[in-house]
């Protein structure tokens, strides 16, 4: 419950140190973060305060999150971009050409932060686009993940992908050019388009990161905002163990070591499962890739680990 005189509100435009709430009787409001180290993402829960004198009302606090995604920088340290989502869509497109290995960061680090994944195979109007689908479902099916095929310049699977989305707070990542805005401008009805470009300055530098809660109209909703556009996983946000590969995780408990890293230790089950086909050399090696990056990154005070 909200304290005396305060009410209950969802983060839906996050723009510096503005933000925009919606009551949960369906209000909207420009509000401000109380104090300059409270930290509040789009698609946070929320409670506000009108205080005399103010157009604007006050947030007075962040409620805990159910979850939350972290973006990575070079160093390994990370922050938060998006609160409370449960559904992050991985796009892939056949130009630009995909790239599984980024598309495997994306399920880990969803896997570790408890939110569905999805892939959506967009532009199969393009050569190469067969070929693509079939590579995502051979990645997508042993890890019980749901493929859309998808072409946002025709329309097609956009109303599976309203179903997908119906009842949920999704985002959509991936490469830049693969089809996120043109996916999500088709998934709105016409008279909500109104995506905001980058804001950049003269010399075509980004200046702002606006994001944006976007309500689908057969429920659910999407964030959308240059942070989670261009959204790597930080790999501090990482289960240690198997950083967040789902087959991995189920292969590790038959491992000789409880501590294995399924690299090149004895009787590990992982890598016995990869001699005879039971686990997916990509995704193997893909876990080896990041195994060596996580390395680099290590030790790391005050990371953030998968719960
Ligand atoms: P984003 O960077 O992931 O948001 O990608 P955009 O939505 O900006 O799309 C990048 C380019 O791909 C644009 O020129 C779109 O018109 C084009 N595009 C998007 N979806 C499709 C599709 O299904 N087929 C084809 N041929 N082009 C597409
Ligand atoms: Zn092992």
């Amino acid at each position: 419950m909200p304290e005396p005189g305060t009410f209950a509100a969802t983060l839906i435009v996050s723009f510096g140190r503005h933000a925009r709430v919606r009551s949960d009787a369906g209000r909207e409001f420009d509000a401000r973060p109380m104090g300059r180290k409270m930290n509040c993402v789009c698609g946070d829960r929320v409670d506000c305060r009108h205080d005399p004198g103010h157009d604007e009302v006050h947030i007075v606090s962040v409620q805990p999150r159910r979850t939350e995604l972290r973006r990575g920088d070079a160093r390994g340290r990370s922050e938060p971009v998006v609160a409370n989502v449960d559904l992050l869509a991985v796009v892939a497109a056949p130009a630009p050409a995909p790239d599984y290995y980024l598309v495997d960061r994306y399920l880990a680090a969803a896997h570790c932060a408890g939110i569905n994944s999805l892939l959506i195979a967009n532009k199969l109007d393009l050569d190469g686009g067969q070929a693509m689908l079939q590579a995502l479902r051979q990645l997508a099916e042993p890890l019980g993940i749901t493929v859309l095929a998808a072409c946002a310049t025709l329309g097609h699977g956009i109303a599976e992908l309203q179903q997908q989305f119906a009842g949920h707070t999704g985002v959509l990542v991936g490469q830049s050019g693969v089809g996120k805005s043109s996916l999500l401008q088709a998934m709105l009805p016409p008279s909500q388009v109104r995506i905001q470009e980058l804001d950049r300055d003269n010399e075509g530098r980004h200046t702002t990161t606006r994001s944006e809660m976007y309500a689908l109209p057969h429920g659910g909703a999407i964030i959308d905002s240059p942070g989670v556009r261009d959204y790597v996983p930080a790999i501090s946000a990482l289960e240690p163990r198997a950083l967040g590969f789902a087959e991995i995780e189920r292969l590790a408990p038959g491992c000789r070591f409880a501590d294995c890293i399924h690299m090149r230790e004895p009787n590990c089950a992982v890598i016995e499962a990869v001699a005879n086909g039971g686990c997916d050399a990509r995704r193997y090696e893909s876990y080896r890739r990041l195994r060596r990056l996580f390395q680099d990154l290590q030790p790391q005070p005050g990371s953030q680990r998968c719960r």
